[in-house]
């Protein structure tokens, strides 16, 4: 049975779910992020603005950025977000955002938060998954120890403060996932800076071998932009086959490169980053492949905005005669980017999911300068964008 080869260049497909007016829009700011010195300038001055709570500043970030790259302030708000991209075969995975909150009072109001996300989510047709960051819930410096301690690898640690604040946190991410096994909801755990993902890691796998019994709740994130983590991917399997639970993994190239040079090179130790992007590509793509020959044990999310790789997987599961909705193959991107890919990719009948954030502006903050940051000229990003939102309104208008 062969499969229709697919292609992202049909703009009809991926802007349907938006009208002209909000097409419109979308080109203004993704012309206006293209320009060499509005992202620098505006991502130093926009936290401050927003600090000021300047109203009138608030509402052009919530008229603009806000509305293409996170749902909406509320957990009400964004149930028409959820549907419309229902209506079009795309599922969410629910974001909620809480970056840089600090403090145990706001680590376990940020749990019930989540709890709360997972109970909305069950509630809803197309929200099978949402995301944590471990920094949600615990203290970046506690992470930061757990990770540079090789002693405290082997569970030995004599810091009795520290002990108790790590069991803390495992304690919060258990209550999180029980909440979302019970109502069969995904968890994925977004991958962070090196310098605290051990822990991260470790933490995962735990959570993994508690409730990815029989069906995979809980998933890992592997950032193929580090030069270890291929290896990393197979030991993870390997680790789950001997304690028999099944492997759920994100796979992602890395959000962190510049961070990741820059400390390595301050304090003088070998960045864990691949030498050039053709190393994180081909290691990216290896994953992948690692993770369709152990289909039956490892459920994978494949989250890239990278066409090549897609494509690249499509045609793996084309190939092998898997069908594109296979349980345990999941395509990914990002609210308010590559639309093509999203879209496309869900009328030919794959799984594919937006990451949806949702969160009061002010909280938000951090993930919208990335994503300006991301898309700004030198990332060629903005110009794929840009040509495929202008091509579809000339469709449009003939
Ligand atoms: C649904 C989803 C979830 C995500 N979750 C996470 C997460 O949990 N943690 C996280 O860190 N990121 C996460 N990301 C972001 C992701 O890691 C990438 O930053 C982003 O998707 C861009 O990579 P790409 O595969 O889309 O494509 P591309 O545009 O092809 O790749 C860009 C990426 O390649 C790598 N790269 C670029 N230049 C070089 C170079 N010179 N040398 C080596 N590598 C290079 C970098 O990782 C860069 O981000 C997520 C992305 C998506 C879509």
């Amino acid at each position: 049975m062969g499969m229709a080869k697919i292609s992202f260049d049909n703009t009809e497909t991926a802007f349907a779910y938006k009208t002209n007016k909000e097409l419109k829009k979308a080109k203004f700011l993704f012309s206006t992020m293209s320009y060499p010195f509005f992202v620098p300038l505006s991502t130093r001055i926009t936290p401050l603005l927003i600090k000021g709570r300047l109203p009138f500043i608030t509402n052009i970030v919530r008229n603009t950025i806000f509305k293409q790259f996170v749902g909406a302030e509320t957990l009400e708000e964004i149930e028409p977000v959820c549907e419309k991209l229902g209506q079009y075969g795309v599922k969410v995975i629910l974001d909620y955002g809480v970056e840089a909150l600090h403090g145990n009072i706001n680590f376990d109001h940020a749990t019930v938060e989540f709890i709360r996300v997972i109970n909305f989510a069950a509630s809803q047709k197309n929200i099978p998954f949402i995301c944590v960051k471990i920094t949600g819930i615990a203290r970046f410096e506690l992470l930061n120890a757990l990770d540079e301690a090789p002693r405290l690898r082997s569970g030995i640690h004599d810091n009795e403060a520290e002990t108790h604040e790590w069991e803390k946190v495992k304690d919060r991410l258990y209550a999180i996932c029980a909440a979302a096994a019970d109502k069969n909801i995904g968890v994925l755990i977004d991958a962070e800076e090196s310098w605290i993902q051990d822990p991260i890691d470790r933490l995962a796998m735990e959570m993994m071998a508690e409730f990815n019994k029989n069906r995979v709740i809980v998933y890992n994130t592997i950032q193929l932009y580090r030069k270890d983590r291929l290896e990393f991917l197979k030991l993870s399997h390997k680790i789950a086959q001997q304690q028999n639970f099944l492997l759920g993994v994100k796979i992602v190239r890395g959000a962190y490169m510049e961070k990741e040079r820059s400390r390595a090179a301050n304090n003088k130790y070998p960045c864990p980053i691949q030498k050039s992007k053709e190393n994180t590509d081909t290691d990216f793509d290896a994953a992948v492949v690692y993770c369709i020959d152990n289909i039956n044990t490892i459920s994978t999310f494949i989250a890239s905005h990278n066409e090549e790789s897609i494509l690249k997987a499509y045609d793996i599961l084309e190939e092998r005669n898997i069908p594109l909705n296979h349980q345990h193959i999941q395509f990914a991107q990002l609210y308010g980017m590559r639309d093509n890919v999203t879209f496309n990719l869900a009328k030919a009948g794959c799984n594919v999911s937006k990451y949806l954030p949702f969160g009061p502006i002010k909280d938000v903050i951090p993930y919208l300068m990335r994503r300006a940051q991301e898309n700004s000229s030198i990332s060629q990003q903005t110009n794929r964008e840009l040509t495929l939102i202008k091509r579809e309104l000339n469709r449009r208008k003939s």
